[in-house]
């Protein structure tokens, strides 16, 4: 087998040990004679998995005691639906605001129109993207359900530094790109959402944090396996759940534990995600998307002098092993995904490319 470094956006690389250790039990899972997939969902060696997850999940993010820690189905789109349908009924106007941040903030606005009244908050369309727009916090008055942020720009490779402070109107954050990639502080947020297949495991799921006493405002019509207080009350198996992704989730926990946790993690991930914007910085041929002030550790967009060079990175990265570089459908360009799993040697290897490709193209 060729060894190659996978900056794919999601589902993305996982970390070497859990697929190693994912086929040593395949065949028979801790001596049961069956695999892992074929237990019940209800199965005691099963509930522990899922109890372990949660536990590990709450160990390494410092998630407070009045949080919920949930799976729930359909991945992080799902869930912009499933939000409104949980949290406008908060307040009899049911304003939603959205912060309108790049593709997939936008998409959960245009979902959340079904369910609730969306004002935009800011948007930073106008500049395309490359940054987090400024906003007037006398926006977030107490009548307002909730308001929601996309933390991290996985196509554009922007984030928040800094958070909005929303008094008592519940914060709502997409964290997809970026769960457990840097410390934050979980109590200033009223709900934290991710799909699982960029920093956890598999596609399809999404892990839910919420806070206690926002669970029971569901709207009546909520199909029961988007209701966040059912799935609260039923430990996350209302129904069949997908038993693989939480338990890939579950030896992803333990891989980052062994990592040194969350600190260590976002330190290696400042590391990386510097190398590649130095050596864009250091040129006028590489162009980044995000906006310096604003720039993602997670996901590095650039762009070439042209398509065409383009074009030809990417043919020339993928024979150098390097895979999956291409930039989003809707920008094009180049974009490096480089969440926790991904090895500073896998950063070193791009970065080099990119200074040769740089010298023999220009
Ligand atoms: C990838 C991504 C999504 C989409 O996730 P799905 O599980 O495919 O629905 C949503 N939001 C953000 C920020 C993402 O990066």
């Amino acid at each position: 087998m060729s060894k190659v470094y996978n900056f794919g956006a999601g589902p993305a690389m996982l970390p070497e040990p859990v697929m190693e250790k994912i086929q040593q039990e395949w065949l028979d899972y801790q001596g049961m004679g069956v695999s892992v997939i074929e237990i019940s969902h209800r199965a005691k060696e099963f509930v522990a998995i899922l109890e372990d997850a949660q536990a590990l999940f709450r160990e390494l993010s410092g998630v407070p005691d009045n949080y919920r820690i949930l799976f729930i189905h359909g991945g992080a789109r799902m869930q912009f639906s499933a939000l409104p349908l949980n949290l406008a009924g908060r307040k009899s106007g049911k304003r939603c605001l959205y912060f309108e941040t790049g593709n997939f903030a936008k998409l959960a606005s245009k979902d959340a129109k079904e369910f609730c009244n969306v004002e935009i908050a800011a948007s930073s369309a106008e500049t395309n993207y490359d940054r987090i727009p400024e906003y007037d916090p006398a926006i977030f008055t107490d009548d307002v359900s909730y308001v929601h942020i996309t933390g991290n720009n996985t196509i554009y490779g922007t984030r928040w530094n800094q958070f909005p402070e929303t008094g008592d109107v519940p914060l709502v954050a997409d964290m997809t790109s970026e769960i457990l990639s840097r410390q934050i502080d979980y109590s200033k947020f009223g709900v934290i959402y991710a799909g699982m297949q960029k920093n956890l495991g598999p596609s399809g799921m999404a892990m839910v944090i919420i806070r206690e006493d926002l669970l029971g405002h569901a709207d009546a019509k909520t199909p029961i396996l988007l209701d966040y207080t059912a799935a609260n009350k039923d430990n996350s198996l209302t129904n069949t759940t997908n038993t693989f992704a939480v338990y890939t989730t579950k030896l992803v926990l333990e891989w980052l534990k062994g990592q040194g946790g969350v600190a260590a993690i976002e330190k290696r991930n400042e590391a990386k995600s510097a190398k590649l914007y130095a050596v864009i910085d250091a040129s006028d041929y590489y162009r980044g998307v995000a906006h310096p002030e604003h720039r993602s550790i997670m996901n590095v967009s650039f762009n070439l002098p042209s398509e065409e060079l383009e074009a030809k990175f990417l043919k020339e990265a993928g024979a150098a092993g390097l895979y999956a570089l291409k930039g989003h459908r809707n920008v094009g360009g180049i974009r490096a995904s480089i969440y926790n799993p991904m090895p500073m040697a896998g950063v070193d290897a791009l970065a080099t490319f990119m200074q040769e490709f740089e010298k023999n193209n220009s």
